[in-house]
């Protein structure tokens, strides 16, 4: 089977970067086994927010300048600024066209309310999660009822009305906290891994009397004008707040709750439908095994469900993640990149793979493929012609404490296709 190009991977990387080959008229096949972080994730998305020796980013184009003196491998610095606020500012574009219904960006950071009731950077949010700008120091008082639902561990309505009560902006805000009594939602107790996000969410749209759920939301809320809900309501989007918002007439927003995210999920679905309505192939819980390679070109891909059938392409994209999706994998003494054997950033010494104070910078956050400004991988310290490495397998930086996850995903991704569709057209 032969395709203009051939992706690994079917998170936020390898969609981002098979969404805008086709639709600049490739081919294209992924090969995707399974969830990604996207499942797992706030659903906010990151581009910078903080630099290596640990000064918060507030203005995107600043820190990557200062990124770039501090840490010449980020593959931001190795995209340059240029191209990365290009990049940033096209996703936006393309994520408003495919109805992501993201907020904010621009090259500000804003503040995102978390789960545990502290205030986070980021670049773009749901619009149905509750934002605040950077300055806003003190904001101005409110009512606000935050409500779990009685029973669900996934989300802690006390721990988060508690820890926002700590924060000065909140200091004018009356905040309580309660619990939605829901008895419809009984069988789904009886068994705990059954009381998850995704399995409420389908209760609560489709089995459950709409009147009496706005009675229970209006009774709980105590008269508040804003209530902070946890993301169960609404599988495949916020249309369903948005229902009960109006039959309510409460503002209402949602918060990531543990994983499975529905924030992250409701994403992932949209992405993968865009890809394959535009024409993408998708080989879904299919893996790719091993690939095959001359002189310094990929030549083909042989997966699990199709092991005697070559897949070929013009390009190919890695967009495996990292170690949280096999991207990446720990052997006993070494850090491998299991389908083609990249070049890495890694240390030898498995004690240097991880600081001893769990809260610190991990080291191992920053093992990956070494790209070039391309993102072309290498392999015994050689650019592989037509391989490109994209999103969390690329190594040089560390997404959790430099707040990058996403950005590197979405910029990497859209570079790749840029040098894709520049070849092509040659
Ligand atoms: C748990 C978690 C939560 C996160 N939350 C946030 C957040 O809230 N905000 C933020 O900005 N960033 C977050 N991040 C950072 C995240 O890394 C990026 O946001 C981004 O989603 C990474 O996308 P990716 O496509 O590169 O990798 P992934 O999302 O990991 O996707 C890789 C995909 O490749 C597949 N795959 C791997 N090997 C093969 C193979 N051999 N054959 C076929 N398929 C294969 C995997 O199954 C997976 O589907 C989070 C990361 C994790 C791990």
């Amino acid at each position: 089977m032969k395709f203009d190009s051939l992706i690994i991977g079917g998170g936020l990387a390898g969609l981002i970067c098979g969404i805008r080959l086709q639709q600049s008229g490739q081919r294209c096949a992924m090969v995707s086994n399974g969830q990604s972080a996207l499942d797992f994730s706030s659903g906010s998305l990151d581009l910078l927010n903080q630099l290596p020796n640990g000064e918060n980013v507030q203005y995107a184009a600043q820190g990557l300048v200062q990124l770039a003196q501090q840490q010449p491998q980020h593959p931001y610095s190795l995209l340059g600024a240029e191209t990365v606020l290009a990049k940033a500012a096209q996703f936006e574009r393309l994520a408003a066209a495919l109805k992501l219904n993201l907020v904010r960006g621009g090259q500000h950071n804003h503040l995102r309310l978390t789960p545990l009731g502290a205030l986070r950077p980021t670049w773009l949010s749901p619009a149905s999660v509750p934002t605040f700008d950077w300055v806003d120091k003190i904001l101005s008082p409110q009512k606000v009822a935050v409500l779990g639902i009685e029973g669900f561990n996934d989300f802690q309505p006390q721990l988060l009305c508690d820890n926002m009560q700590q924060l000065p902006h909140f200091q004018q805000w009356q905040i309580h906290f309660d619990y939605l009594h829901i008895p419809e939602l009984d069988h789904l107790r009886n068994d705990a891994r059954e009381f998850r996000s995704i399995n409420i969410s389908q209760a609560l749209e489709h089995k459950l009397n709409f009147q009496q759920l706005v009675a229970e939301l209006k009774k709980a809320a105590q008269g508040a004008t804003m209530v902070f809900l946890p993301a169960c309501f609404g599988l495949d989007n916020d249309d369903f707040l948005k229902q009960l918002q109006q039959a309510c007439g409460i503002k209402l927003f949602e918060l990531p709750t543990l994983p499975p995210s529905l924030l992250g999920i409701r994403q992932h679905r949209l992405l993968q439908q865009a890809f394959e309505q535009s024409g993408g192939i998708m080989m879904k819980g299919d893996s790719v095994l091993r690939a095959e390679m001359h002189e310094n070109r990929v030549t083909a891909l042989y997966t699990r469900l199709n092991e005697e059938v070559a897949l070929s392409a013009d390009h190919y994209v890695l967009a495996s993640g990292s170690f949280f999706s096999n991207g990446l994998v720990a052997e006993f003494d070494q850090i491998v990149e299991p389908i083609f054997g990249l070049d890495l950033f890694s240390q030898q010494q498995r004690s240097q793979w991880t600081h001893r104070r769990f809260a610190a910078a991990q080291p191992y956050q920053q093992f990956g493929a070494k790209i070039n400004a391309h993102c072309q991988a290498m392999k015994q310290q050689t650019v592989i012609d037509n391989l490109y490495a994209i999103g969390a397998v690329v190594g040089g930086y560390d997404a959790i404490h430099q707040g990058c996850g996403s950005g590197v995903a979405v910029v990497t991704a859209l570079a790749a296709a840029d040098r894709i569709l520049q070849e092509k057209s040659v």
